[in-house]
This record gives C-alpha cells, structure tokens and sequence, in this order.
C-alpha cells in the first residue's frame, strides 16, 4: 500500500474490572523479582510477554480486550491472580522484616543518588553491575522498610542492545523508550501541574521534569530533560547512558547533582542523609552547600554540615577509572556557584584536587564531601585506602577514614523459582526472614542430594532452551546455515543436561580477561575435548561502544568459537542483559571469573551463582577474596602484583587448566550409581549454605543503615542544631588546628627502658610543642602489640596518655603508666593527633606527628 500517508492510533484495551489491580501490578517494580507476577502476564498471552520484552506495563496497553474477558471467566487465573494480589497487598502492609537495620528515627530519610538502577531487563536505564547493584539496593530496603528513596536519571535510550555478527564484530542498536510504557510517572504537585526544575548551565537554563518509579515501599525520582522548553543539545542530557563526550557527561552529572537535590527540595523531602552511590553524583554537595551558605553559613560551615550526613561508596579499583573533568570545564560550569558559594576558583578546584594530578577528579570531590566513605568488598576498601591515601597525607591506609561494605545481591531476584519452592517445602516459608542467618542455611544440608542435584539440572535444562534459542535467533540473523546451527547446538541438549557446563558473562572490559581460558589452546582442547567428559563453555558480555581493545576481546573469543575444534563447546551469546545473566548464573555448572587482581572492585554474578548452587571458580579478588573458605568453590591465587602482565596471565591461566582438569572435570563426572555426583552435591551446598547468607543485599543494606546513615543521620542532626552550630564550631577549630599543625612536634623526656618483668609498670613522658593548640584538641597515644614478622596497626593496643603540666620551654606534658599484660618482645610507638568530639572519624584530619 503505497497510495496514501499511514495513520497509527493505539487502541488501549479496557481492563475489565475484575482485573483493574493488573494496572497496579504492572506500576510497582515488585513484579521485577517476584516471579508469580511476571507468569501471571506471561500466561495470558505469552508471544505478546515475549514482543514487549516482558514489560508489564507495555503488555497491558497491547493485549486483546478479549483476552482479559476471557481470563475473567478463567477460574484458574482468576485463582492465581487473587493470590497474587494478595501477596502484593501483604508485602505493602506486612510488617518490617525482622533485620531492618533498627536505629532509624521518625524523620529519617536516605537519599540514594546513582548514575544507573538496573530492577529488570523491561526498565533499560542500566549497563551493568553498577546500575543492578543499586536496584539490588532499593529491592533489599524495600524488604527492609528502610526509609530510602532514590534519584536517578531517566534515559531516553538506557545503554544499548547488543548483536555480534559473524566476525565477532559488536554491532550497537539503541532504541528509543516510549515513557508511557516504562513503569514511572510524572510527579506532580498538589494542584495536578507536573513538577519542573530548573538547572543552570553556562549561558542557559536547562528544565528537568521529574518521573517517580515505585519500587515497592521505594520510590525512584528520575530526571528528564527532553522538553519541549529545551534546546535540542539539552533535549539530549539524558539521551543515553554513558554515551557522549565530556561535555555530555559533565552535564549528566550536574543535572544528577545538582537538579536531584532541587527535584528533592520542590517535592518536599529533606533528607537526613545523602549517598553517592560513585563518583558521578558528587555535585549534589554543593547545591546542598548553596543552600545553606544562602541562609548564611559560610562556606566552611556549609561543607562541614553537608559532608556531617553524606555516605560516599566508589567502586572503582584504578585511580584511571575515577571520573575527572579538567579543571577549565569546572571553571565553566560552576562559575555560578563559586559566586554563591562566596569562594575562588581555586577554592572550588581544591575540592576536586588529588595531589599529583591536574585534574578535577569526582572521587576526592565525593570524599571532601562526605565523612562516610566505603569500597564495596575488604580488598577493594584497602585498595581504595591505599589509592586515596593522599587525601588523608599523615594517616596511614590502614586507619584512614576509607571503611568497606562488600556488595551483596538480592536473592528473590535472583534465586531462581524453582530453589525457592524447594525452600519453601523443606525449609518452610520463613526462609524469606532468615536470609542473613548462617545457622538457618545451613539446614541446606538436610535437603536430600537426589533433590538437590535434580533441581540444578532442570534449571541447566532451562537455560540450555534458552541458550539455543538465543543461537538460533543470531544464527539465522547471521545468515548461518541450519547445518552449522546443529554443529553449534551439539552439546546442549536440554533433555540430557549432563555435560559440565562452565559460563562467564560480564563486562568485557581488558581487566576482566575474558580470554585468560585460551591462553593455551592446545591445553583446553586436551581438558573440554574428552569422549566422556566433555565440558561446554558459554560466554557473554557488552564492551562499552568506545572500548576498542573490549571489543577485540570479543572478536578473539568469536574466532576461537569458530575453530572447527571448539565449534559447539564454546559458544558466545549476545544481547547479555539481566534476564540471560539470571538463567546463566542458575543454570551452568561452574561461574568463572578472572580478573586482573586487585581490580575487580566487587563482582556480583558470582554471588549470584552461589547463591544457586552454581560453583564459582574464580581468582582470590573482589568478594570472592573473603567468600571463598576452601569448601565451597576453586580458588586461583593471583600472582603478585608487580609481575609482567604476561607471566602472569600465563601463571594464572596454568591454575585454572589445572584446577579444571584437576578437580573440576574429575568432581563432576565422579557419578554414582544414581547418576549423579555426590561430591558435586556437597561442594554446591557448602557454596549456597556459605554464599546465600552473607553476599546478599539484605546483609548489605543492613550493614549501611547500621554503620551510615543512623550514625549520619545522627551526625548531621548534631552539626544543625542551633542554627548550625557544631557545623560552625567544627570549621573554626579545623581551620585553627590546620593553620597551627605544621608546629606541632613531640619528644620524649623518660629514659626508655629495655627489659622488665611481667607485672612491673612501665612510666613514659613526653614533651609536645602544641603550637597554640590546647591539650585537649590533641590525642597522645600508645599503640603496643607484639613484635610479629608482620604487624598491623590494626592490631595493636591503644592508650591514651594524661596531659600533666607545662613544661618550662612552654611544651605540654603528657604521661602514661602502663602494665603490660603482654609477655616477650614488645613493639610499641607514641603519636599525637587532632582531637575534637564532633569529628565524625577520630582521623578524618588528615594529620598525625609520629615520634
Ligand atoms: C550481575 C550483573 C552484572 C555484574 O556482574 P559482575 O560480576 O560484577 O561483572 C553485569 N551485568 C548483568 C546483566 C548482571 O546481571
């Protein structure tokens, strides 16, 4: 039909009253991890769930108005949908979950700032980890009851999907979201009018309407900028996700910032504490500050009173990886808010300076502005220490402010269904309550092996269909032969799910060496190539579309798939999203992971493939370095860190040959006479008794009401009180200690001695020249331990020294009497710091005399 223009209307179906709660359902998040809801939709008309990618909220505006009447006569469905209902109405007015973090006063309130959320592959405004593990986040304080709400940015296009030709070649596809079929909702003000905010950029304003996503007691504000009122170019701030120059970014990231907190203010929520969840978020500190230097404060006071209830986590591992900007596009930006804020240029700059680096660096703006700051597993938070160690000149890593909450994951999410039926009949329906208990998952035990094995096969068996279609979809795009298909499809058989099937899905980005399996091919043919124990190999991931040497990576594991030897045991999946990394991470054997140590900050699918019985193997970094207690999973130890990359690639690649060969191929196909391996049964039940309770986001959330924001909250409340005044009070006496600290220095007046007798008591004096200081702005300190091989200052003992007089030469005093209850060779050192009972951590100074 060429003869005339064509015309679309939509044509919405009425949902009949009897299903009206569907509309309710498909507007709350909730359906992102509970799965009866999904089936609910899914079973009415499964071709349309699949065409709108399983978006709730799109399927309910395209389904037949005949198909819901006839669902309405069904008394099956109707059965189902009534449970679920209420279900959903239990989880929105059931009581709190037991491990709700407790603490928290009436007029608490957490604002969540992130660059991604990532709930379900339906809602596409995330990329990877980062985005899923701040929707984890959200979920788990859902659970919890957390007074929590969210910001974030609502992309146009989200990141992109991803296809792989036959070259291996990443080709990108974005498309544009209709918001109208994303679960969100313009905010509105009490009149009905839609909430609008302004936000200053050079030369121009730049409107941001404001969406809200409820993620069930949880709401997501999401900002927008494509506007009619806009310019084109500011249309495009919130187009894509990580795409763009820096010019884009740094305007994704003031609209982030700085609009989040207006957005907050115009709704009417003031919340008791703020975290920037990355980087990215940081300029929201000094909208904040704005604020209040508008009401007076001046711009110390302002700092110390935002940073008083601000929780910073990076996730970053190498300093390269922190989000800069160059100081001349600070300049431009933020020339308005030196203006407000009453400082200089350089004022600004410094807040943003790492010592040794030119540029403006978002990780130290977050850290200057913040009193709470964490890496997100034990060896990134010393990882992150150490890099950040400069902001904090006289402190050594180990003690600075720089703490750690490793990730964790949310189980409904990401349990599969079947294990949590299995739960539910052999472990009962309070598993739900008890997910952060290690005493209650060891009962995982008492399930029976037949039981236990016969569920991790029927999940391989879904995620093997799931496999082949995905290879079907891209053979036929890629104009592959039906005969090259049944080559590819030879070792997933579905039916017989019993070939050991490892995956690795992630990232490619260089670090995470997705390649590290084939740095000795001949080797890998020898272990996977085996008439009996043969070994299936499934990879996945997105590079970044200007990550070159990623998508190399890509292109060298396509060629390796495509080697006649390997063609079928090595197969690479595209369009890697949320829904393949939940079938993969429950339905393969053995998750892999090999990053370049230490710079994988966290990892999470790991965690997800723990928690359902799949066995990681994996290098000693990120969570897996304290997850891993030798029971429940493989362990490559990587080598040392100043070893040339090759060596060690080549090191480390020999470890795993030798554990697959090893232990895993040999574990795997041990069966017994009921078909299956009793030892593999074992070793996924201690990874999933080990795993579930610990690398969960309940554990997590909890763990940062309990260590942030009760305590910032409380913090921040004590610097505002009375007009701001420990704010005030705090900033003075910085800038007082700063300015005197340089002359600070002690000595020792006593003989020190060299042996004693258990018992005995020890008298140590010492002289420090204060410099104005008063002894009570200072802490003189004794820290004992043992003399180890390897101490840690950690480990030692502390104790205080008593101020006792002015010496003549106008020094200040400070004595001690000590009885160690220590016997043998004794280390000891004496120290002297600032000291102030509002500072939020005892060294957040920076400053630290040694003698
Ligand atoms: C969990 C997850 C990630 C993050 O996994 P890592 O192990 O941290 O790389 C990335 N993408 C998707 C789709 C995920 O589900």
């Amino acid at each position: 039909m060429s003869s005339g223009t064509a015309f679309t209307i939509a044509v919405n179906p009425k949902i009949p009253a009897r299903l009206a709660r569907l509309d309710e359902l498909a507007n709350d998040l909730w359906y992102s991890w509970d799965r009866s809801t999904r089936s609910l939709f899914s079973r009415l008309h499964p071709g349309l769930w699949g065409a709108v990618g399983h978006n709730p909220k799109a399927f309910l505006k395209r389904v037949d108005e005949s198909i819901l009447l006839k669902a309405t006569e069904d008394p099956v469905f109707m059965a189902n949908y009534n449970s679920i209902i209420s279900a959903y109405d239990s989880y929105q007015s059931g009581p709190a979950h037991p491990d709700s973090g407790g603490g928290f006063q009436p007029n608490d309130q957490v604002a969540y700032f992130c660059f991604e959320f990532g709930f379900h592959e339906s809602f596409p405004i995330y990329s990877g980890g980062l985005g899923i593990l701040a929707g984890d986040h959200c979920k788990a304080a859902s659970d919890l009851r957390l007074p929590l709400i969210c910001v974030g940015l609502l992309y146009r296009q989200g990141y992109f999907f991803q296809t792989i030709d036959n070259q291996g070649n990443q080709q990108v596809t974005y498309t544009d979201s209709d918001f109208e079929d994303l679960p969100v909702m313009p905010v509105l003000h009490e009149n009905g009018s839609e909430v609008r905010i302004e936000v200053d950029l050079p030369h121009r304003k730049v409107v941001v309407k404001v969406w809200r996503a409820k993620i069930g007691h949880v709401t997501l504000y999401l900002l927008d900028t494509d506007l009619p009122e806009n310019s084109l170019d500011d249309r495009d701030i919130t187009h894509q996700l990580y795409g763009g120059d820096r010019i884009m970014r740094i305007e994704q990231e003031i609209i982030l910032g700085v609009g989040g907190s207006r957005a907050l203010r115009e709704i009417g929520i003031a919340p008791t504490v703020w975290h920037i969840n990355e980087g990215h978020a940081a300029f929201m500190m000094l909208e904040r500050m704005r604020d209040l230097v508008q009401h007076g404060l001046d711009f110390a006071g302002a700092l110390e009173a935002v940073a008083a209830n601000t929780v910073f986590t990076t996730h970053t591992a190498v300093p390269a990886g922190h989000d800069y900007f160059s100081n001349d596009m600070i300049s431009t930006y933020f020339e308005g808010f030196c203006h407000d804020l009453k400082i200089t240029r350089e004022e600004l700059i410094s807040l943003g300076r790492v010592p040794g680096s030119n540029d403006f660096n978002m990780t130290a703006l977050a850290i200057h502005g913040s009193r709470f700051h964490n890496g997100v597993s034990k060896i990134h938070g010393n990882v992150s220490a150490r890099i950040c160690k400069d902001l904090w000149a006289q402190i050594e890593p180990e003690e600075n402010p720089m703490a750690y909450i490793t990730n964790g994951v949310h189980v409904p999410t990401f349990l599969a269904q079947e294990w949590s039926d299995l739960f539910d009949r052999y472990l009962g329906y309070e598993w739900r309550t008890n997910i952060t208990d290690p005493e209650y998952w060891s009962r995982i035990e008492a399930i029976p092996d037949h039981l236990f094995w016969s569920v991790r096969q029927t999940l391989k068996s879904q995620m093997l269909y799931g496999i082949r279609a995905r290879l079907a979809f891209q053979n036929s795009r890629n104009h592959g032969s039906e005969a090259h298909l049944d080559r590819l499809l030879r070792f997933t058989d579905p039916i017989n799910p019993n070939i050991l099937t490892l995956g690795f899905a992630r990232r490619f980005a260089t670090y995470k060496r997705a390649a590290l399996l084939f740095e000795d091919l001949d080797w890998l043919r020898r272990i996977v190539i085996h008439q009996e124990r043969p070994v299936l190999m499934i990879f996945a991931g997105k590079a970044h579309p200007a990550d070159v040497p990623g998508q190399d990576l890509i292109r060298r594991v396509s060629q390796i798939a495509q080697r006649p030897e390997f063609e079928g045991q090595l197969l690479l999946v595209e369009g890697y999203d949320l829904r393949l990394a939940r079938r993969l991470v429950a339905g393969v054997d053995v998750w892999l992971n090999s990053p370049v140590y230490p710079l994988e900050a966290s990892g999470t699918s790991g965690m997800k493939a723990g928690i359902n019985g799949t066995i990681n193997l994996s290098v000693l970094d990120g969570w897996w370095g304290e997850g891993y207690n030798g029971k429940n999973g493989w362990a490559i130890k990587p080598g040392p860190e100043n070893m040339a990359p090759s060596l060690r690639d080549k090191e480390e690649s020999r470890d795993f040959y030798e554990t697959l060969q090893d232990h895993v191929v040999p574990l795997y196909y041990n069966r017994d006479k009921f078909g299956y391996s009793p030892e593999w049964v074992k070793m996924a039940k201690n990874s999933m008794m080990s795993l579930l309770p610990r690398y969960n986001a309940a554990r997590m959330v909890g763990e940062y009401a309990k260590n942030f924001y009760v305590p910032a909250s409380r913090q921040g409340a004590l610097y505002a009180d009375k007009d701001f005044s420990g704010a005030k009070k705090i900033a003075a006496w910085k800038a007082f200690v700063r300015k005197s600290w340089r002359g600070v220095s002690i000595r020792r007046l006593d003989t020190p001695g060299k042996c004693i007798s258990f018992g005995e008591t020890l008298y140590f004096d010492v002289a420090v020249r204060l410099n104005g200081l008063q002894p009570e702005d200072v802490v003189v300190e004794l820290l004992i331990c043992r003399q180890f091989k390897k101490t840690k200052l950690c480990d030692f003992k502390h104790f205080k020294f008593e101020f006792s007089g002015i010496e003549e030469s106008g020094e200040h005093q400070f004595t001690l009497n000590l009885t160690p209850d220590l016997c043998g060779k004794l280390e000891y050192f004496i120290r002297v710091y600032p000291s102030h009972p509002l500072l939020t951590h005892p060294f957040e100074m920076g400053m630290m005399v040694w003698l």
